[in-house]
């Protein structure tokens, strides 16, 4: 498989673009995930010309109007000029700009807590009649980059920089940026868009069961028209990565482990199916990871060969390289 391509902000990378003259390398990203795909590095504010070290900038909320907020340096002293001017317009405009576009990346990762980068949380200041200065950090508050970013590309697969060390962040981010780099090298053929989702059965089962079935009925349409399978892959794309946004449950992973032991129903002997529904119980009542009964069930499927089971993304929604930290 070719490599990904991963948008950033340029400071994770190590790019000194920051407004203090720095960089802040992330070592998974750069060591980790950068075995396996290639970055296409940003720094919003690098594009804007404000420049290295420059004044630290900040998201307040207008004098003007309600509701609406500007981007502003309070202090510089190589630029005076720029103290004080919104310079919210010209960073909304960049992904406007038609030599500006991410329509082919897998995923992207934004730096946590910056004006233009965070994805969340971050901090709006309010100006004060007396001088002072106060903050609030609504939890959907968005860098002004990122928001328009999230808003031209709502499919795409996010990370904020933080959340890599979150296991079940990361790992959900994996299974999505390698989920949309196999669904973007499919031949817009419908038997293609049924094989992909019947290799996908059991991993969006663990997601939800609900959308499983829905993603079954868009790629069963009988459509022959270009136009038709084009609005088809499009209907798929969009639940599909709905569906991988919805955490998995205990409840439905176990059910699709005892949806995969059905495979073994002429295989196994008694006391074999009882000791992997003794497993399942375990992972049930959480004493077992749910690496143990889906191991289990991965070597069942090998040494038997079920056709079925051998094709499913379950296994391995990513490389086992990946795992851990
Ligand atoms: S957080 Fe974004 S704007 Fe700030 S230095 Fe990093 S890439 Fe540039």
């Amino acid at each position: 498989m070719k490599k990904l391509k991963i948008g950033i902000s340029s400071c994770l990378l190590g790019e000194k673009v920051r407004y203090d003259g720095g960089h802040k390398y992330d070592p998974w990203i750069n060591e980790k995930l950068g075995t396996v795909a290639d970055f296409v590095p940003f720094c919003p504010e690098m594009f804007l010309n404000l420049g290295s070290p420059r004044p630290s900038i900040r998201l307040e909320k207008s004098p003007f109007k309600k509701d609406e907020h500007i981007l502003v340096a309070r202090e510089n002293v190589n630029n005076p000029e720029l103290v004080g001017i919104d310079l919210l317009p010209r960073m909304k405009s960049i992904l406007s700009e038609n030599q500006f576009t991410f329509p082919e990346l897998h995923g992207y990762i934004f730096m946590k807590k910056s004006p233009s980068c965070g994805l969340s949380k971050i901090k709006i200041y309010e100006q004060l009649k007396n001088g002072q200065t106060t903050f609030v950090a609504p939890n959907d508050s968005m860098g002004v980059f990122a928001k328009s970013f999230v808003e031209k590309y709502p499919l795409t697969p996010i990370l904020e920089s933080g959340r890599v060390y979150s296991d079940i962040d990361r790992e959900r981010f994996l299974r999505q940026i390698y989920a949309r780099a196999q669904f973007c090298n499919l031949t817009k053929s419908i038997s293609a868009l049924q094989e992909f989702h019947r290799n996908y059965k059991m991993l969006l089962y663990e997601h939800s069961p609900v959308h499983l079935n829905r993603l079954g009925k868009i790629c069963a349409q009988k459509v022959t028209h270009h136009d038709e399978v084009i609005q088809t892959f499009r209907d798929y794309e969009i639940l599909f990565f709905q569906t991988m946004n919805i955490l998995p449950s205990v409840k439905n992973r176990v059910n699709a482990l005892m949806h995969m032991k059905g495979f073994f129903k002429k295989i196994l002997s008694k006391d074999e199916k009882m000791y992997l529904e003794k497993i399942f119980q375990e992972f049930k009542s959480q004493t077992v990871s749910y690496e143990v009964p889906l191991t289990l069930i991965d070597y069942l499927t090998n040494k038997y060969q079920v056709d079925y089971l051998l094709e499913q993304k379950i296994f391995r929604p990513f490389p086992r390289s990946l795992y851990g930290l």
